[in-house]
Protein backbone atom coordinates (compact mmCIF):
# COMPACT_ATOMS: atom_id res chain seq x y z
CA UNK A 1 0.00 0.00 0.00
CA UNK A 2 1.47 3.50 -0.97
CA UNK A 3 2.15 5.57 2.18
CA UNK A 4 0.21 8.89 2.76
CA UNK A 5 1.93 12.29 2.05
CA UNK A 6 1.80 13.27 5.65
CA UNK A 7 3.33 9.49 6.41
CA UNK A 8 5.94 9.82 3.83
CA UNK A 9 6.93 13.34 5.38
CA UNK A 10 6.78 12.48 8.70
CA UNK A 11 9.06 9.57 7.70
CA UNK A 12 11.56 12.31 5.97
CA UNK A 13 11.11 14.01 8.96
CA UNK A 14 12.09 11.32 11.18
CA UNK A 15 15.15 10.72 9.14
CA UNK A 16 16.41 14.45 8.73
CA UNK A 17 15.77 14.03 12.77
CA UNK A 18 18.31 11.21 12.73
CA UNK A 19 20.78 12.43 10.53
CA UNK A 20 21.22 15.47 12.85
CA UNK A 21 20.84 13.29 16.13
CA UNK A 22 22.72 10.13 15.90
CA UNK A 23 24.74 10.24 13.12
CA UNK A 24 28.31 9.19 15.22
CA UNK A 25 30.21 8.79 12.21
CA UNK A 26 29.50 12.59 10.68
CA UNK A 27 30.29 13.31 14.98
CA UNK A 28 33.31 11.61 14.75
CA UNK A 29 34.26 13.21 11.79
CA UNK A 30 34.02 16.64 12.58
CA UNK A 31 35.95 15.84 16.09
CA UNK A 32 38.84 14.83 13.75
CA UNK A 33 38.37 17.93 11.63
CA UNK A 34 38.40 20.12 14.74
CA UNK A 35 41.51 18.70 15.73
CA UNK A 36 43.75 18.74 13.06
CA UNK A 37 42.73 22.23 12.32
CA UNK A 38 43.72 23.29 15.90
CA UNK A 39 47.24 21.38 14.61
CA UNK A 40 47.36 23.87 11.36
CA UNK A 41 46.13 26.67 13.32
CA UNK A 42 49.20 25.87 16.02
CA UNK A 43 51.95 25.14 12.76
CA UNK A 44 50.86 28.67 11.09
CA UNK A 45 51.11 30.50 14.71
CA UNK A 46 54.48 28.30 14.82
CA UNK A 47 53.22 27.88 18.91
CA UNK A 48 50.96 25.98 21.11
CA UNK A 49 48.49 27.86 22.54
CA UNK A 50 44.90 27.08 23.96
CA UNK A 51 41.41 29.33 22.75
CA UNK A 52 38.05 29.47 23.73
CA UNK A 53 34.69 29.81 21.62
CA UNK A 54 31.99 31.77 23.02
CA UNK A 55 28.32 30.16 22.58
CA UNK A 56 26.34 33.19 23.06
CA UNK A 57 22.75 31.52 23.31
CA UNK A 58 21.57 29.45 26.47
CA UNK A 59 20.11 27.12 24.16
CA UNK A 60 23.47 25.93 22.31
CA UNK A 61 24.88 25.83 25.97
CA UNK A 62 22.11 23.42 26.41
CA UNK A 63 22.71 21.47 23.54
CA UNK A 64 26.67 21.24 24.16
CA UNK A 65 26.07 19.84 28.32
CA UNK A 66 23.01 17.74 26.91
CA UNK A 67 25.21 15.77 24.47
CA UNK A 68 28.59 16.18 25.73
CA UNK A 69 30.08 18.66 22.76
CA UNK A 70 32.28 19.71 25.15
CA UNK A 71 33.80 16.17 25.56
CA UNK A 72 34.76 16.43 21.64
CA UNK A 73 36.54 19.11 21.88
CA UNK A 74 40.73 18.90 21.92
CA UNK A 75 42.79 19.79 24.69
CA UNK A 76 42.99 23.77 23.21
CA UNK A 77 39.90 24.42 22.68
CA UNK A 78 37.51 25.30 25.14
CA UNK A 79 33.98 25.90 24.59
CA UNK A 80 32.19 29.04 27.01
CA UNK A 81 29.12 30.33 27.45
CA UNK A 82 27.92 33.82 27.07
CA UNK A 83 25.14 36.32 28.12
CA UNK A 84 22.32 34.18 25.79
CA UNK A 85 20.07 33.72 28.96
CA UNK A 86 17.32 36.41 29.21
CA UNK A 87 15.61 35.98 32.17
CA UNK A 88 19.49 35.94 34.22
CA UNK A 89 20.44 39.36 32.60
CA UNK A 90 16.70 40.93 34.04
CA UNK A 91 17.90 43.76 36.12
CA UNK A 92 16.15 42.42 39.73
CA UNK A 93 14.61 46.39 39.74
CA UNK A 94 11.83 45.70 37.49
CA UNK A 95 10.99 42.38 38.96
CA UNK A 96 10.80 44.29 42.26
CA UNK A 97 8.76 46.57 40.47
CA UNK A 98 6.37 43.56 39.35
CA UNK A 99 5.93 42.14 42.51
CA UNK A 100 5.40 45.50 43.96
CA UNK A 101 2.41 45.71 41.39
CA UNK A 102 1.16 42.48 42.12
CA UNK A 103 0.72 42.86 45.75
CA UNK A 104 -1.18 46.19 44.75
CA UNK A 105 -3.97 43.97 43.13
CA UNK A 106 -2.46 44.47 39.34
CA UNK A 107 -2.38 41.45 37.57
CA UNK A 108 1.31 40.38 35.98
CA UNK A 109 1.48 38.16 33.49
CA UNK A 110 4.95 36.17 33.06
CA UNK A 111 6.58 33.54 31.40
CA UNK A 112 7.18 30.50 33.83
CA UNK A 113 10.94 30.98 34.14
CA UNK A 114 10.76 34.10 35.58
CA UNK A 115 8.59 33.00 38.17
CA UNK A 116 11.02 31.66 40.63
CA UNK A 117 13.49 34.45 39.73
CA UNK A 118 15.19 35.83 43.37
CA UNK A 119 15.21 40.10 43.57
CA UNK A 120 17.74 41.56 45.66
CA UNK A 121 15.72 43.99 47.25
CA UNK A 122 12.78 41.78 48.72
CA UNK A 123 9.24 44.01 48.27
CA UNK A 124 7.19 43.30 51.92
CA UNK A 125 9.78 39.99 52.52
CA UNK A 126 8.67 38.41 49.10
CA UNK A 127 11.77 37.63 47.03
CA UNK A 128 10.05 36.14 43.70
CA UNK A 129 6.64 36.21 41.66
CA UNK A 130 5.93 32.78 43.59
CA UNK A 131 6.02 33.68 46.90
CA UNK A 132 3.88 37.33 45.71
CA UNK A 133 1.29 35.08 44.27
CA UNK A 134 1.18 32.46 47.32
CA UNK A 135 1.13 36.11 49.51
CA UNK A 136 -2.12 36.55 47.18
CA UNK A 137 -0.42 38.45 44.54
CA UNK A 138 -1.81 38.42 41.14
CA UNK A 139 0.57 36.39 39.34
CA UNK A 140 -0.14 34.90 35.93
CA UNK A 141 2.03 32.55 34.39
CA UNK A 142 1.73 32.63 30.51
CA UNK A 143 2.61 31.06 27.06
CA UNK A 144 2.67 34.47 25.07
CA UNK A 145 1.74 37.69 24.97
CA UNK A 146 -1.55 36.58 22.95
CA UNK A 147 -2.36 33.92 26.14
CA UNK A 148 -1.72 37.26 28.24
CA UNK A 149 -4.17 39.39 25.99
CA UNK A 150 -7.00 37.11 25.79
CA UNK A 151 -6.85 36.64 29.46
CA UNK A 152 -6.83 40.09 30.54
CA UNK A 153 -9.70 41.39 28.13
CA UNK A 154 -11.54 38.34 30.08
CA UNK A 155 -10.93 39.79 33.21
CA UNK A 156 -10.68 43.00 32.95
CA UNK A 157 -8.49 44.24 35.48
CA UNK A 158 -5.82 46.63 35.52
CA UNK A 159 -2.66 44.32 33.96
CA UNK A 160 1.23 44.18 32.86
CA UNK A 161 2.95 41.80 30.91
CA UNK A 162 6.54 41.09 31.82
CA UNK A 163 7.94 41.52 28.04
CA UNK A 164 11.40 39.65 28.90
CA UNK A 165 12.92 38.25 26.21
CA UNK A 166 15.66 39.48 22.27
CA UNK A 167 15.24 40.21 19.24
CA UNK A 168 13.18 36.55 18.63
CA UNK A 169 9.99 37.87 21.00
CA UNK A 170 10.34 41.80 19.37
CA UNK A 171 8.46 41.59 16.37
CA UNK A 172 5.65 39.62 18.49
CA UNK A 173 5.51 42.72 20.80
CA UNK A 174 5.69 44.75 18.09
CA UNK A 175 2.94 43.78 15.78
CA UNK A 176 0.51 43.89 19.24
CA UNK A 177 1.43 47.46 19.71
CA UNK A 178 1.38 48.77 16.14
CA UNK A 179 -2.03 46.97 15.21
CA UNK A 180 -3.70 48.07 18.36
CA UNK A 181 -4.21 44.87 19.60
CA UNK A 182 -3.77 45.03 22.92
CA UNK A 183 -6.38 45.25 25.37
CA UNK A 184 -7.05 48.75 26.91
CA UNK A 185 -5.93 47.20 30.38
CA UNK A 186 -3.13 45.63 29.31
CA UNK A 187 0.20 46.89 29.27
CA UNK A 188 3.38 45.82 28.42
CA UNK A 189 7.11 46.53 30.36
CA UNK A 190 9.49 46.11 27.91
CA UNK A 191 12.63 44.75 29.06
CA UNK A 192 13.27 43.60 25.74
CA UNK A 193 17.39 43.21 25.24
CA UNK A 194 19.75 43.06 22.01
CA UNK A 195 22.11 40.72 21.57
CA UNK A 196 25.00 42.16 19.29
CA UNK A 197 26.05 44.60 22.08
CA UNK A 198 25.73 42.53 24.53
CA UNK A 199 28.61 40.00 22.39
CA UNK A 200 30.48 42.77 21.66
CA UNK A 201 30.50 43.93 25.40
CA UNK A 202 31.93 40.59 26.85
CA UNK A 203 34.08 39.68 23.81
CA UNK A 204 35.65 43.63 24.83
CA UNK A 205 36.38 42.33 28.16
CA UNK A 206 37.54 38.93 27.55
CA UNK A 207 39.91 40.95 24.93
CA UNK A 208 41.04 43.14 27.44
CA UNK A 209 41.87 41.03 30.44
CA UNK A 210 41.36 37.47 28.59
CA UNK A 211 41.05 34.60 31.74
CA UNK A 212 43.46 31.81 30.70
CA UNK A 213 42.99 31.92 26.74
CA UNK A 214 41.79 34.30 24.49
CA UNK A 215 37.86 33.98 22.88
CA UNK A 216 38.70 33.38 18.84
CA UNK A 217 35.18 32.11 17.62
CA UNK A 218 31.93 32.53 18.61
CA UNK A 219 29.24 30.65 17.54
CA UNK A 220 25.97 33.27 17.29
CA UNK A 221 22.63 32.22 18.08
CA UNK A 222 20.35 30.92 15.28
CA UNK A 223 16.96 31.89 16.65
CA UNK A 224 18.11 35.55 17.05
CA UNK A 225 19.38 35.66 13.46
CA UNK A 226 16.12 34.49 11.95
CA UNK A 227 14.49 38.20 12.81
CA UNK A 228 18.73 40.36 13.15
CA UNK A 229 20.18 38.40 10.12
CA UNK A 230 23.13 37.14 9.78
CA UNK A 231 24.48 40.68 8.89
CA UNK A 232 24.04 41.98 12.35
CA UNK A 233 27.72 39.95 13.73
CA UNK A 234 29.45 41.17 10.98
CA UNK A 235 30.73 44.34 13.07
CA UNK A 236 31.96 41.75 15.60
CA UNK A 237 33.76 39.34 13.06
CA UNK A 238 35.24 42.76 11.45
CA UNK A 239 35.96 44.48 15.25
CA UNK A 240 37.40 41.41 17.05
CA UNK A 241 38.68 39.95 13.92
CA UNK A 242 37.45 36.54 14.59
CA UNK A 243 35.24 34.30 13.03
CA UNK A 244 31.45 34.34 13.76
CA UNK A 245 29.26 31.36 12.49
CA UNK A 246 25.31 31.21 12.62
CA UNK A 247 24.42 27.95 14.12
CA UNK A 248 21.33 25.63 14.23
CA UNK A 249 20.77 24.08 17.73
CA UNK A 250 21.15 20.28 16.76
CA UNK A 251 24.53 18.62 18.35
CA UNK A 252 25.72 18.23 14.34
CA UNK A 253 24.83 22.23 14.01
CA UNK A 254 26.56 23.21 16.59
CA UNK A 255 29.65 20.54 16.00
CA UNK A 256 30.03 21.75 11.88
CA UNK A 257 30.03 25.48 13.43
CA UNK A 258 32.74 24.87 15.64
CA UNK A 259 34.65 23.20 13.08
CA UNK A 260 33.84 26.20 10.83
CA UNK A 261 35.25 28.70 13.49
CA UNK A 262 38.79 26.38 13.63
CA UNK A 263 38.39 26.00 9.38
CA UNK A 264 38.79 29.72 9.51
CA UNK A 265 41.48 30.53 12.33
CA UNK A 266 43.45 28.00 10.73
CA UNK A 267 43.46 29.38 7.01
CA UNK A 268 43.49 33.24 8.75
CA UNK A 269 40.25 34.27 8.08
CA UNK A 270 37.75 36.27 10.20
CA UNK A 271 34.13 36.06 8.53
CA UNK A 272 30.73 36.03 9.19
CA UNK A 273 29.04 32.37 8.00
CA UNK A 274 25.66 30.86 8.30
CA UNK A 275 25.32 27.33 9.46
CA UNK A 276 21.78 27.56 10.25
CA UNK A 277 21.03 28.06 6.54
CA UNK A 278 17.52 26.49 6.77
CA UNK A 279 16.66 29.59 9.14
CA UNK A 280 18.39 32.14 8.96
CA UNK A 281 19.31 34.73 5.82
CA UNK A 282 22.06 37.04 5.66
CA UNK A 283 19.40 40.10 5.81
CA UNK A 284 17.07 38.51 8.20
CA UNK A 285 12.94 39.47 8.66
CA UNK A 286 13.58 42.75 6.74
CA UNK A 287 9.10 42.71 8.11
CA UNK A 288 9.96 42.23 11.32
CA UNK A 289 12.93 44.24 11.85
CA UNK A 290 10.72 47.36 10.26
CA UNK A 291 8.06 46.42 13.07
CA UNK A 292 10.88 46.53 15.66
CA UNK A 293 12.63 50.03 15.09
CA UNK A 294 8.37 51.37 14.65
CA UNK A 295 7.64 50.19 17.80
CA UNK A 296 10.65 50.23 19.74
CA UNK A 297 13.51 53.06 20.64
CA UNK A 298 17.02 51.55 21.30
CA UNK A 299 17.91 52.41 24.75
CA UNK A 300 21.31 52.26 26.68
CA UNK A 301 19.98 49.46 28.98
CA UNK A 302 21.22 47.19 32.18
CA UNK A 303 22.26 43.80 32.32
CA UNK A 304 21.60 41.98 35.92
CA UNK A 305 25.23 41.84 37.76
CA UNK A 306 26.67 43.63 34.60
CA UNK A 307 25.63 47.13 34.36
CA UNK A 308 24.26 49.45 31.45
CA UNK A 309 25.13 48.37 27.92
CA UNK A 310 25.32 51.27 25.37
CA UNK A 311 22.36 50.74 23.07
CA UNK A 312 21.04 47.22 24.23
CA UNK A 313 17.71 47.67 25.08
CA UNK A 314 14.32 48.34 23.56
CA UNK A 315 11.62 50.63 24.76
CA UNK A 316 8.05 51.15 23.55
CA UNK A 317 8.32 54.64 21.42
CA UNK A 318 6.14 57.89 22.97
CA UNK A 319 3.89 57.65 20.19
CA UNK A 320 2.48 53.88 21.50
CA UNK A 321 2.77 55.31 25.16
CA UNK A 322 -0.68 54.71 25.46
CA UNK A 323 0.75 50.33 25.82
CA UNK A 324 3.61 51.39 27.65
CA UNK A 325 3.87 50.04 31.41
CA UNK A 326 6.36 52.14 32.27
CA UNK A 327 3.95 55.43 31.23
CA UNK A 328 0.96 54.31 33.00
CA UNK A 329 2.44 52.50 35.93
CA UNK A 330 4.79 55.03 36.87
CA UNK A 331 7.43 52.67 37.03
CA UNK A 332 10.89 55.11 36.96
CA UNK A 333 13.46 53.93 33.99
CA UNK A 334 16.51 52.35 35.80
CA UNK A 335 18.97 55.12 35.43
CA UNK A 336 22.74 54.08 35.51
CA UNK A 337 23.17 56.13 38.62
CA UNK A 338 20.63 54.34 40.51
CA UNK A 339 21.90 51.02 39.46
CA UNK A 340 24.13 48.60 41.83
CA UNK A 341 25.10 45.36 41.33
CA UNK A 342 22.29 43.18 41.59
CA UNK A 343 23.29 39.87 42.02
CA UNK A 344 23.58 38.12 45.67
CA UNK A 345 26.51 38.06 47.75
CA UNK A 346 28.94 35.45 46.62
CA UNK A 347 27.00 34.75 42.97
CA UNK A 348 29.30 34.86 40.43
CA UNK A 349 26.35 34.90 38.02
CA UNK A 350 27.93 38.40 36.02
CA UNK A 351 31.19 36.67 35.19
CA UNK A 352 29.80 33.06 34.16
CA UNK A 353 27.22 35.12 31.90
CA UNK A 354 30.38 36.96 30.46
CA UNK A 355 32.89 33.81 30.03
CA UNK A 356 34.29 34.92 32.83
CA UNK A 357 33.95 31.61 34.61
CA UNK A 358 32.08 28.58 34.92
CA UNK A 359 28.86 27.58 37.10
CA UNK A 360 31.65 25.08 39.24
CA UNK A 361 33.66 28.05 39.87
CA UNK A 362 30.88 29.26 41.92
CA UNK A 363 31.01 27.86 45.75
CA UNK A 364 27.23 28.13 46.13
CA UNK A 365 27.21 25.79 42.88
CA UNK A 366 24.58 22.70 44.06
CA UNK A 367 25.26 23.68 46.99
CA UNK A 368 23.29 26.79 48.98
CA UNK A 369 21.88 27.33 45.08
CA UNK A 370 19.90 24.40 43.24
CA UNK A 371 17.43 24.83 40.52
CA UNK A 372 14.72 23.36 42.52
CA UNK A 373 16.24 26.49 45.26
CA UNK A 374 17.85 29.16 43.03
CA UNK A 375 19.91 31.56 44.82
CA UNK A 376 21.14 33.55 41.90
CA UNK A 377 19.59 34.64 38.45
CA UNK A 378 21.54 31.97 36.55
CA UNK A 379 19.89 28.98 37.95
CA UNK A 380 16.22 29.96 36.96
CA UNK A 381 15.72 29.80 33.79
CA UNK A 382 17.07 26.76 31.74
CA UNK A 383 18.60 28.81 29.25
CA UNK A 384 20.71 29.57 32.64
CA UNK A 385 24.25 28.34 32.41
CA UNK A 386 24.18 27.30 35.91
CA UNK A 387 20.86 25.83 35.47
CA UNK A 388 22.15 23.43 32.62
CA UNK A 389 25.29 22.77 34.20
CA UNK A 390 23.26 21.55 37.27
CA UNK A 391 20.45 19.83 35.57
CA UNK A 392 22.89 17.57 33.17
CA UNK A 393 26.18 18.38 34.41
CA UNK A 394 28.61 16.04 32.66
CA UNK A 395 28.91 12.28 32.23
CA UNK A 396 26.22 10.42 30.78
CA UNK A 397 25.13 10.70 27.07
CA UNK A 398 28.23 13.07 26.95
CA UNK A 399 31.16 10.25 28.28
CA UNK A 400 28.94 7.66 25.74
CA UNK A 401 29.16 9.01 22.58
CA UNK A 402 32.80 10.37 23.31
CA UNK A 403 33.50 7.04 24.19
CA UNK A 404 31.87 5.62 21.31
CA UNK A 405 33.51 7.52 18.90
CA UNK A 406 37.27 7.08 20.14
FE1 LIG B 1 24.97 32.49 40.97
FE2 LIG B 1 23.91 30.15 41.65
FE3 LIG B 1 25.30 30.32 39.43
FE4 LIG B 1 26.52 30.51 41.77
S1 LIG B 1 25.50 28.73 40.99
S2 LIG B 1 26.86 31.80 39.96
S3 LIG B 1 24.97 31.55 43.01
S4 LIG B 1 23.39 31.40 39.87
Amino acid sequence: MEASPTHALLQRLDSIEKIFRTNLQLALALKNYIARKLEELRRREGRDFRLKIMDFCGTHEWTIVHFGIRSLMPSGVELVAGPGCPVCVTPSYYVEQAIKLSLEGVTVYTYGDTFKLPVINPVDGVSTLEEARARGGKVRLSLSLVDAMRDAKSSGRDSIFLGIGFETVAPGYAKAILAGMLPANLKILSLVKLTPPAMFYSLDILRDKPVDAPVMGVIAPGHVSTVTGAKAWAPVAEHFKIPVVVSGFEPIDVLSSIAEIMRQLASGEADVRIEYTRAVTWHGDLKAQAMMHKAFETVDDAWRGIGFIPLSGLRIREKYSGNDAQKYFGIPELAPARWKRDTPPGCRCAEVTLGKAKPTDCPMFMKKCTPEKPYGPCMVSIEGTCAVWARFGVGGLAQEIALDIE
